[in-house]
């Protein structure tokens, strides 16, 4: 069994990490904002109310987040295993998080921060606005969401520590090696 919560800055690789490894081990990949972005496009009403928080840099309210985290991981794909990206990003998403895992009677494994100078998140982010045309991937939108993680996100470095979860990865390194450093973390 797989679960896995992956923590680090935007643009560190997570989703990159996680979609190969969810693909390996046959689990969902559950990543907030590619359901977030999904539901911008298809103009549903949490795409309407999450989309300018979106552009801004800013986090989405709680209120639009928690619902939807609590009803993909009770659909029956997540029985087996997950790997969560961009989930949690505040301390209060990960007390909400751990209550509701304690609730359905499931344990995340580890998890994994991603560690990244801010030189190597911030060019890794142009690139991947010029490549996928991510309206929040320029440069002061990407200034602001490194701040929002430092002041929001960070403090659950430590949370995680204190609970003896956290494993941390050189996310500054090339995919496939970040790859294999993860295998030998969920499979070793
Ligand atoms: P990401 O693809 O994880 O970098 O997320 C893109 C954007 O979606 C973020 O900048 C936030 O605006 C929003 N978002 C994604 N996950 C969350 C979350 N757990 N809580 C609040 N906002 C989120």
């Amino acid at each position: 069994m797989t679960r896995l919560i992956f923590l680090g800055p935007p643009g560190a690789g997570k989703g990159t990490q996680a979609s190969k490894l969810a693909k390996d081990c046959q689990i969902p990949h559950i990543s907030t904002g590619d359901i977030l972005r999904a539901a911008v496009s298809q103009k549903t009403d949490l795409g309407m109310k999450a989309q300018s928080y979106m552009e801004r840099g800013e986090l989405v309210p709680d209120q639009l987040i928690l619902d939807l985290v609590r009803d993909r991981l009770s659909q029956s794909d997540a029985s087996n295993g997950w790997i969560l990206d961009g989930f949690p990003r505040t301390v209060n998403q990960a007390t909400f998080l751990e209550q509701l895992l304690s609730r359905i009677n499931q344990i995340c494994e580890c998890v994994v921060n991603f560690d990244v100078p801010d030189e190597i998140v911030v060019s890794r982010m142009l690139e991947r606005g010029q490549r996928e045309h991510r309206s929040d991937d320029t440069e002061e939108t990407i200034r602001r969401r490194l701040e929002v993680y430092r002041e929001q996100t960070q403090p659950l470095i430590d949370f995680y520590r204190d609970r003896q979860q956290l494993v941390s990865v050189d996310g500054s390194r090339a995919i496939e090696q970040v790859t294999e450093n993860l295998k030998q973390i969920v499979h070793p």
